[in-house]
């Protein structure tokens, strides 16, 4: 309802009730005038409705536009309100729902504040929780080593193991700096034709190492001849081969396999990591793609890792609009997935 159709509603109620009075009074008194009580109901009808108009321009003037005004400020960011025109055929038809409407993104607005302020001290937490573990070893080795041990093995020791703390600092920064950029939005994806198994191969190949130290063998099932052609950022799924490959070394068993599978599936690859090592618990399984999730703290055991390996790779294979998965068993293996598009 407008104020225009609000004023005139009331004075023609105002107006009809003035008549049918003057009607009834004339009437039981024999003097009913029908066109002198027209002409005074349409008299009464004008007074009303210019009076109201004033009056309720008035009211919405005073009290109504400012609420308004602040409420269209606040969802536009801008510092204008409404005109006067624009004001005066929108106000009380869009009113209630436009208040409604503000209130509950304010809701929004203030529940995403708290989370987000949670957020920010969960990962302040978080970062020098990690940072403080391989911090404190190279302290220690550091200090030791200033106090002369006089042992020239146990030195050198020291020092391996201080510098495998260092690389430990520097893959950890490296790991927020990506997480960081892949949130703000400035890592772009440079999108390109590129050929999956042999990627697959060159990131064994990087690993190979790494896997007979922890002598476990690693496969590719496709055969050498058979082509899978993507389009997606090369970088990128290198990142998240060598994240989930080394993920089934670090947690697979002595003499086990890591086995490597493509599948063709309509217009996607499906690229899969499969292991037959610790396996994962179910109560684990949805939040283990989490910031700094790991495992690890409650199995108790003494693996590197910052728990930001699985995030990345989450937030790359997003950033291409495709999904990854993880089927476990605990004690069997574990398998993760994720799609590209073909190219
Ligand atoms: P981290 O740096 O700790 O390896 P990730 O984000 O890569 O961090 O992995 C998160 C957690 O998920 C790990 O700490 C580990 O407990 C668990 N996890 C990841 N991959 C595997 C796997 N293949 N088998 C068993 N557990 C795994």
């Amino acid at each position: 309802m407008t104020p225009h159709s609000l004023t005139l509603t009331l004075s023609f109620l105002i107006a009809s009730f003035c008549v049918i009075v003057l009607a009834l009074y004339q009437y039981f008194n024999n003097q009913l005038d029908i066109p002198f009580v027209g002409l005074f109901g349409i008299t009464v009808l004008l007074i009303n409705y210019f009076i109201g108009r004033i009056l309720v321009s008035q009211y919405i003037n005073r009290k109504i536009k400012p609420i308004y005004n602040i409420i269209q400020r606040s969802k536009t960011n801008e510092k204008k309100g409404l005109s006067p025109k624009e004001f005066n055929t929108n106000v009380i038809e869009n009113l209630d729902s436009d208040v409604e409407s503000w209130a509950s993104s304010k809701n929004e607005e203030i529940e995403s504040l708290k989370s987000l302020e949670q957020y920010r001290k969960d990962y302040v937490g978080n970062i020098s929780h990690e940072l403080k573990t391989p911090i404190f070893a190279i302290q220690g080795y550091i200090h030791t080593l200033l106090e002369d041990v006089g042992d020239k093995k146990l030195e050198r020791k020291f020092l391996k193991r201080a510098a495998e703390n260092t690389d430990r600092l520097s893959n950890i920064v490296s790991d927020l700096e990506m997480i960081t950029k892949i949130e703000a939005g400035v890592a772009k994806l440079n999108k390109e034709r590129f050929e999956i198994r042999q990627l697959l191969e060159d990131v064994v190949q990087d690993l190979v190492n790494q896997a007979e130290k922890a002598e476990i063998n690693i496969k590719i099932k496709n055969k050498e001849h058979e082509e899978y052609y993507i389009y997606a950022d090369r970088e990128g799924v290198q990142k998240v081969l060598i994240n989930l490959i080394s993920n089934s070394i670090k947690y697979g068993k002595k003499g086990g396999e890591t086995v490597l599978n493509i599948f063709d599936v309509d217009e996607f690859v499906l690229i899969e990591v499969s292991d037959d090592g610790l396996g994962i618990d179910e109560q684990h399984l949805n939040h283990l793609f989490d910031r700094f999730y790991r495992v690890e703290k409650s199995r108790n055991r003494n693996i590197a890792g910052s728990g930001l390996g699985l995030s990345i790779v989450k937030h790359i294979v997003e950033a291409h609009g495709q999904d990854i998965n993880v089927r476990s068993t605990p004690g069997k293996g574990s398998t993760f997935g994720f799609t590209m598009p073909k190219a």
